[in-house]
């Protein structure tokens, strides 16, 4: 994949649907899988709080997958370009260790999960690495720099080279 070889420049493969995703030195969009809904964030601080894996059960589940990769972006700084009228939202406060509630916001159309809200921490919003249009901001800006909940991992994946590994939660009771 030549397109992807220099991880400084922009690269925004056709995934799902849509195809005006872009990113700036210092912005970018998220893009659920049918288009319909389309968030701008920054990609640096104070905006971009943190990135992380999280290996906890919920996200198993939630994700539909083994573990989600995420990062936390400052609500002030979060913008909803399109379709905020087409977010579903459903949430629990069960299971997560914290006791906080996390409401989870799908697109109403395709079911993509753009970002979840905790009650312990409601001026944030955890967005989902996957759904970042410029790929490469996944392995450079947006890498995972903590990887939490390590005791749950699956035995066939090894951890995140380089990031800070928590047992429990990295953010103490803010978070899930
Ligand atoms: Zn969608
Ligand atoms: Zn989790």
């Amino acid at each position: 994949m030549p397109a992807a070889a220099d991880k400084t420049k922009t690269y925004i493969p056709l995934s799902g649907v849509a195809k005006d995703g872009w990113s700036t030195d210092t912005e970018a969009t998220a893009t659920c899988f049918c288009g319909a809904v389309q968030l701008s964030f920054p990609t640096q601080a104070p905006g971009l709080v943190d990135s992380f894996v999280c290996n906890c059960h919920d996200c198993r589940k939630v994700t539909a997958s083994m573990f989600a990769s995420n990062f936390i972006i400052d609500n002030e700084y979060l913008t909803h370009v399109r379709g905020q009228d087409n977010l579903k939202s459903w949430g629990q406060d069960v299971t997560p260790a914290s006791g906080n509630k996390m409401t989870n916001y799908f697109c109403n159309t395709c079911g993509t999960l753009m970002y979840r809200v905790s009650s312990g921490a409601a001026n944030q919003s955890y967005l989902r690495i996957g759904t970042v249009d410029d790929f490469n901001l996944h392995e450079t800006k947006l890498r995972p720099r903590t990887e939490q909940f390590i005791e749950g991992r699956v035995n066939w994946f090894h951890g995140v080279d380089g990031a800070r590994h928590v047992e429990g939660s990295a953010y103490g009771k803010a978070k899930e």
